[in-house]
């Protein structure tokens, strides 16, 4: 029996294939949108959404493909300050060459350089369109980089953290209070009164 959530999963992530069986020597321009639907097939991904075009110049060598990948958009990501959703554009170029081979040579793979056997006649890019994404987003994120406002970012949302750091910071200062050294420097101001 098939199982139709993966035929569902598939479908998704089956716009990202290359057949280049039949492809003459050359190049080919390929191009594919990415949508929340392609970032839902990702679980647990740190983007939530986004709308890129992805384009792609396909080599067909005759033991090789090189693909060029340029990738451009919006992503939505969390705030690192206040937890909400931001959008953010980024982008993205980089290089995949394929070497067509029954032979592999271990040394040499890598996540730019990939091996497919002779009798294989289709590449899957999404997960390497997928994590070329996840590269090009900045370490930090959060309202006020690349064009965004710090006005957007959820002020009661900061309030209420903030408020909760403070407690953190009250709960570190009780416990301190148990430590020796404070004793003896409360000693020591009882002194001087
Ligand atoms: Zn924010």
């Amino acid at each position: 029996m098939r199982d139709v959530f993966s035929e569902e999963v598939s479908k998704i992530l089956n716009r990202y294939l290359v057949q280049f069986k039949g492809l003459a020597v050359g190049q080919h321009v390929f191009s594919f949108d990415v949508d929340k639907a392609f970032f839902d097939e990702f679980e647990g991904g740190e983007i939530s959404n986004g709308r890129l075009s992805v384009e792609v110049i396909l080599n067909r060598l005759s033991n090789m493909i090189e693909l060029d990948f340029f990738i451009e958009g919006d992503v939505e990501v969390k705030c690192d300050r206040c937890l909400e959703v931001l959008t953010i554009p980024t982008e993205f170029e980089g290089k995949l060459v394929v070497r067509i081979s029954d032979s592999i040579d271990e040394s040499e793979v890598s996540d730019e350089i990939w091996y497919v056997s002779s009798n294989e006649h289709e590449l899957s890019l999404a997960q390497y369109i997928y994590e070329s994404i996840c590269l090009s987003l900045p370490l930090q994120r959060y309202h006020g980089i690349l064009g965004t406002s710090t006005d957007d970012c959820d002020s009661e949302m900061l309030e209420r953290l903030q408020t909760l750091s403070l407690d953190e910071n009250q709960e570190v200062r009780e416990a301190d209070t148990t430590d020796s050294r404070w004793d003896k420097l409360k000693d020591l101001m009882n002194n001087q009164n």
